[in-house]
């Protein structure tokens, strides 16, 4: 929809500075987006930790026009037109909540503990062959995500399904009057069991918020829920156990399916559902009591809901055959998000060449026209070299797109596999369930085996927003990615990194700098661990040493002079007492001679390294390195007349010691989601999930044995499954012979006998699971910092062990 700037002016109550001819037809809050144009209305928003106004001149540069903002920026003020306001996120949800008031047909609400995103999902798939449906993308459900899925609202689209989540009290307001559900939809209340009854009380309440305007809600019959609806609102619920809910259901369970007997009204109906745990089944009911509330007829009912399917809602990294990186978002295909994925695709790409493969594209509200006209314009903006369309639509609107390939189907794009040459390029696979992408993904991707270390992007990234919550604003931040990232992978999370401005990158070695670089890494990159023979790589990569004695000063020295380089940057390491690597007071007299008006090389920093940072018992220890390293420092930019970059904190340092920040610090196992403070463990978020299989499960009789030596044996009859993980993928013997234990269906089980090399065994007796279940060696529980404190280490060595024959995939939610 186009709006002009003197209309949204007037919408958000805003104060214009600059030309109001403009017109805009799309929302931003991404500066990083290559969708981001002249017609584009950005809002800066303002988080704890990151200010959008600091990216304004970038995005004028790239040709937006129009910001709102609460002030305008130092030097831009005849630049751009500006819209100032007090608060920038309440304008973007102002700006929402005009846009839905401009929209009359049916919306649903949907809140709930758990569940939401997936009941969106089965009622888009359930609803789409009859209603034109606007729906959240992913699970945009927060006081941002809200307003933006609210915006897409087009005149074509008939139908809402919108999820709301809050995290503080009183979040909910501000949702409703964006979303305006006309049904309200709570998918799963928790129970008074697990939170008590004032907290459950307090929960039901403000969830109700949402739906203070609504005409019907939706639910499982709950007498607290009951009690606290409006009397002016219709309700529509179910129960198990309550005969008085309007629909009364009991099931039981056949092979893989559940089967469902429902009574409403005194009308019957059967139904099957293609799961059997609790909460799908919970959710596949809420999705059935839509239907009966829209008066869908029985056959449509048992046809439609035998077809529900697991959905996946994250956005998935794998490696390719021949040198390729896959994004799988294999399970939808509208315009929202396509969008989302390909600026996904952007903060990932990792070779100069892209593809995209992609369905046809439903329910955008659009006429094909102008649906492909606008997919093209995406496809441009965001530079996609080749595009291969699959479906009879997307056919026909192949002139609309530059360089294009289509199949009518997946079947004839499988038929062409071998023509399409995939190769050094990245990958988005993107389509509509039914066309069942899932298999070009499965050909496509390199062949591994069952074990993977799942890594949580989104956990990263909050993990990197606590630490800089810790910092003050002008503080630097280098993140150490040596390792490989601490096992979780070295690209995929500098690329991150990046993505998210840190100042400085931090490796052990040149070659694990090298291999950043060459994959497009920008970030500058101090090498800890410089040998002498990788000095020539180092200069032309543009890696930057960490010089810690003369011998290797005066070694660089000699190529730098060689090579004629001038002011190149190196950093200054000084051994303020771990004794490890560095310059000691003794040799800071030569040093300042060697350096002293040296053209060849610039001191970009001085750092020290800690050795008690993370024990308060050695705080005097530490407070001496602080003292020294501040004396040290300070001599050698008194005599060499400098002002370098001063950094001496590690992530234990970040928490203990707030007052040596100098200009930066050096964040690592934090990043990876482990703190060795109880406390602050607490803030972070998992990033790592070591997961496995079952390969096999077979019952032993008391007296049997398990494994090498036979080092386990049963006392009663025992099932036990093996997992294909062992300790050539870095798990440790220590972990075995019932020390250790893995997760199965969210319950423990115990690794029996000795872990062999490529597989371990557990003891299943106790747990319902089946051949081909997964199986959780580390991430929630047990934890890595569990582990370690169980067999005596530390977590960077359990996360750095995990072998590279473990498959890494990569995912947002
Ligand atoms: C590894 C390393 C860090 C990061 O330490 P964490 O304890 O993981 O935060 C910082 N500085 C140096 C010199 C390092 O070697």
């Amino acid at each position: 929809m186009t709006l002009s700037i003197q209309n949204i002016e007037k919408i958000l109550h805003a104060k214009r500075f600059g030309d109001s001819n403009g017109t805009i037809d799309t929302i931003s809050i991404d500066s990083r987006s290559l969708q981001n144009n002249q017609k584009t209305l950005f809002f800066a928003l303002v988080g704890p930790n990151n200010d959008a106004h600091q990216y304004i001149s970038d995005l004028i540069e790239k040709g937006v026009q129009n910001f709102v903002v609460t002030h305008i920026p130092e030097k831009l003020s005849n630049k751009a037109t500006f819209l100032v306001v007090e608060n920038t996120l309440e304008a973007l949800q102002r700006y929402a909540a005009y846009h839905r008031s401009l929209f009359k047909f049916p919306v649903f609400g949907l809140t709930g503990s758990n569940g939401k995103t997936i009941v969106k999902e089965w009622l888009n798939f359930l609803m789409s062959p009859d209603f034109n449906i606007i729906r959240s993308p992913k699970s945009y459900n927060s006081q941002v995500g809200v307003p933006l899925s609210v915006i897409s609202i087009n005149d074509r689209h008939n139908l809402g399904i919108f999820e709301a989540g809050i995290s503080k009290m009183n979040e909910m307001e501000k949702l409703e009057v964006i979303i305006r559900p006309t049904i309200g939809i709570i998918t799963n209340i928790g129970s008074a069991h697990d939170e008590g009854f004032e907290d459950l009380e307090k929960k039901i309440k403000e969830k109700l918020k949402l739906f203070k305007n609504s005409k019907l809600i939706i639910y499982q019959k709950n007498k607290l829920v009951d009690s606290l609806i409006e009397s002016k609102i219709k309700s529509f619920s179910w129960s198990y156990t309550d005969e008085t809910a309007d629909v009364f259901i009991s099931k039981k369970d056949i092979q893989d399916k559940t089967v469902l007997q429902i009574r409403n009204d005194k009308d019957n109906l059967e139904i099957q559902i293609p799961f059997q745990d609790e909460a799908s089944v919970e959710n596949a009911i809420t999705c059935l009591m839509v239907l009966l509330s829209f008066k869908y007829s029985k056959s449509t009912i048992q046809n439609r809901m035998q077809w529900l399917y697991p959905v996946e809602m994250r956005l998935k990294i794998k490696n390719g055959i021949n040198n390729t990186t896959l994004i799988d978002d294999s399970y939808s295909s509208d315009f929202q998000s396509l969008k989302i994925a390909l600026d996904f695709l952007e903060s990932q790409k990792q070779y100069k060449n892209k593809t995209v493969i992609l369905s046809d594209i439903f329910q955008s509200g659009l006429s094909n026209e102008e649906l492909y006209s606008k997919v093209a314009q995406l496809i441009t903006s965001n530079k996609i070299n080749r595009v291969i369309g699959i479906g009879e639509t997307i056919s026909e609107f192949k002139h609309k797109f530059k360089n294009c390939i289509t199949f009518k189907n997946t079947s004839d794009f499988f038929l062409n596999l071998n023509y399409l040459n995939f190769i050094n390029e990245t990958i988005l696979i993107k389509g509509a369930r039914h066309f069942q992408f899932e298999e070009i993904v499965a050909a496509l991707e390199e062949k591994t085996h069952e074990t993977v270390l799942e890594i949580n992007l989104n956990s990263i990234s909050h993990n990197l927003s606590f630490y800089k919550s810790k910092l003050k604003p002008i503080t630097k931040m280098m993140v150490m990615v040596k390792a490989f990232g601490y096992g979780s992978g070295g690209f995929e999370i500098a690329k991150l990194l990046q993505h998210h401005k840190v100042d400085y990158l931090g490796v052990a070695f040149a070659d694990e700098g090298i291999s950043l670089k060459n994959t497009g890494i920008t970030l500058p990159i101090m090498v800890l661990n410089p040998e002498t023979t990788s000095f020539s790589a180092i200069i032309q990569y543009k890696l930057e040493p960490e010089i810690y004695s003369l011998k290797g000063l005066n070694a660089f020295l000699k190529i730098a002079e060689k090579r004629k380089l001038k002011h190149f940057p190196i950093h200054i390491k000084l051994d303020t007492g771990m004794h490890r690597l560095g310059f000691e007071e003794e040799n800071l007299d030569e040093l300042i001679a060697v350096l002293k008006d040296n053209k060849f090389v610039t001191v970009k920093s001085i750092l020290s390294h800690m050795a008690t940072s993370d024990d308060l018992e050695h705080q005097e220890f530490a407070h001496s390195q602080l003292n020294l390293f501040e004396i040290l420092s300070s001599k050698l930019m008194n005599e060499l007349q400098i002002k370098p970059i001063r950094h001496i904190l590690n992530t234990s340092g970040i928490s203990n010691f707030p007052q040596a920040q100098y200009d930066m610090v050096r964040l690592g196992i934090g990043l990876y989601g482990v703190s060795n403070d109880v406390e602050e463990q607490k803030y972070l978020d998992n990033v790592g999930t070591l997961k496995s299989i079952i390969s096999q499960i077979r019952s032993i009789q008391a007296g049997e044995s398990v494994g090498y030596g036979r080092r386990f044996v049963a006392d009663r009859p025992t099932k036990i499954a093996t997992i294909p993980i062992g300790y050539a993928d870095g798990i440790s013997r220590h972990w075995g012979n019932s020390i250790g234990f893995v997760t199965i269906n969210n319950q423990k089980a115990a690794i029996v006998g000795c872990i062999c090399m490529d597989m371990l065994m557990v003891d299943v007796s106790e747990i319902n699971c089946k051949e081909g279940d997964s199986v959780i060696i580390f991430g929630e529980s047990p934890s890595v910092s569990y582990i370690a404190a169980q067999l005596q280490t530390i977590p960077y060595e359990i996360l750095t062990s995990i072998s590279q024959r473990v498959k890494r995939v990569f995912y947002r939610e």
